[in-house]
């Protein structure tokens, strides 16, 4: 599931593939995943423009086209985007194709469909609609301190709540935790000036670290969690079982012993 190191992944590739070219034609091959636009709408304002820039909040990514008009993607699941010669090529699952007049095109694809493709006209404004939280890279330790301090529950549960922080899924959640050795169910109110201060600073490691090894589990440090969290999986650090429980509503993986309720 792309989460911010994911998402920032795309907006690179975006920028590196498709920017000041002109837009030809919008090709919508499943209108399931478009959000408050039609297929017709969404190609005729895009038509004849151009993505000169792009922006990323959370798990959103939003590319500005020429004439101050936003496109708005975000990944949902299974989403990611694919830049090819050749309509004829398209990849199997792309389910809007914006086509350049280079002939390449940019596939927006998505096999599960829980992804978006919408139009905006400003982006802090739809931020603002959504009561989307600041994004997990913006945040200073003052700001992450008062957000922990305002709610109350499971740690995961806020690291995971996109209207306080935006960015985090149950991946680098679970990464975060693991490296600042915090049980995911820990109640907020039990983790002191310390403990936040460590979660906050590698809440900015992992994410950044991701970012760097372009969201690929296979250039991740095998010190992580990543690597081995599942079944069977063993603690990276003290080599015991890693351990799973829902928290959340989502499975966490954790290991019981480095990581402690306090
Ligand atoms: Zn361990």
């Amino acid at each position: 599931m792309p989460e911010l190191p994911e998402v920032e992944n795309f907006k690179r590739y975006l920028n590196a593939t498709s920017l000041h070219q002109r837009i030809i034609s919008v090709d919508v091959r499943d209108a399931y995943v478009l959000k408050s636009v039609t297929a017709r709408e969404l190609a005729r304002r895009l038509k004849g423009r151009r993505f000169e820039s792009s922006c990323r909040h959370g798990k959103h990514l939003f590319a500005r086209a020429d004439g101050d008009l936003w496109l708005r993607l975000h990944f949902g699941m299974t989403g990611s985007l694919r830049y090819f010669k050749g309509r004829g090529k398209a990849p199997n699952h792309a389910r809007v194709l914006f086509v350049f007049a280079n002939t390449h095109c940019l596939a927006f694809e998505d096999q599960r469909k829980f992804g978006e493709v919408g139009l905006v006209k400003d982006v802090d404004e739809f931020l603002k609609k959504r009561a989307l939280g600041p994004d997990a890279l913006d945040l200073s330790l003052s700001l992450f301190r008062q957000i922990f301090e305002k709610h109350r529950g499971a740690v995961k549960a806020i690291l995971l709540n996109q209207k306080l922080i935006a960015g985090i899924g149950n991946i680098y959640a679970d990464e975060i935790l693991f490296r600042a050795r915090l049980h995911p169910a820990i109640e907020i109110s039990r983790v002191g000036d310390k403990a936040l201060t460590k979660l906050f600073r590698a809440t900015h490691y992992i994410l950044r670290k991701a970012i760097a090894a372009k969201a690929d589990v296979n250039q991740m440090p095998k010190s992580w969690l990543l690597p081995h969290r599942g079944k069977d999986g063993k603690c990276p650090r003290c080599g015991r079982k890693l351990s799973s429980a829902r928290i959340g509503g989502r499975t966490a993986w954790f290991c019981a012993h480095c990581q402690k309720k306090m």
